[in-house]
């Protein structure tokens, strides 16, 4: 029925290409303040959300912030891609720093739902390619997550999905 529930306090990857959706539905499901946007923290550090030569300097920043946030005892979302392992690994790493549950949320749509998406807008500039590659990273991925120690894992495959996705909380 689209219900995530979801430990009050949990570590959630968001997982998918650009133009899924990541960042639209985290700001429906989640509070102000617990969505961590890599575009976000490129445009404080660099002035620019598709400034890719900031990407280093823009994720030091996110896991500053995100570990401060776990410290707290505070539900965190990394809104980022996260389609490479390299990225999850680091996600997983900071859940079991924390003693959190590390929560994997991904957006698998159909491509040609995303290149149309791509071309539409303005905001990303790159070529329609590098969303392609981003969704071959994805499905190679998904059989993966468990074993990189994603605990809960929730797949939504269609825009009818996303729509009907809601998140309950359990303390
Ligand atoms: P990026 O990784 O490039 O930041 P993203 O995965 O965060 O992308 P969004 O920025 O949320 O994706 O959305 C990308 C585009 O798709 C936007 O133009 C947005 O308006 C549109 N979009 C997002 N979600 C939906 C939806 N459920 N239905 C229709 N359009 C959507």
């Amino acid at each position: 029925n689209g219900t995530i529930n979801l430990p009050e306090l949990c570590l959630v990857a968001l997982i998918g290409a650009s133009s899924s959706g990541k960042t639209t539905l985290a700001h429906r499901l989640f509070r102000p303040g617990e969505v961590l946007s890599s575009d976000a923290f490129r445009l404080l550090v660099a002035g620019d959300e598709n400034a890719l030569d900031a990407s280093n300097d823009a994720f030091d920043s996110l896991y500053h912030v995100a570990r401060k946030r776990l410290a707290r005892g505070l539900l965190t979302v990394i809104d980022a891609t996260n389609v490479q392992p390299d990225a999850r690994r680091r996600i997983v790493e900071l859940a079991k720093e924390f003693d959190v549950l590390p929560v994997a949320l991904v957006l698998d749509l159909p491509e040609e739902l995303l290149l149309a998406r791509h071309r539409a807008r303005p905001d990303r500039p790159f070529a329609a390619r590098v969303v392609s590659q981003q969704m071959g990273s994805l499905r190679r991925s998904l059989r993966k997550l468990q074993a990189e120690g994603f605990r809960q894992m929730t797949v939504l495959n269609s825009e009818d999905q996303v729509a009907a996705a809601q998140v309950t909380r359990m303390p």
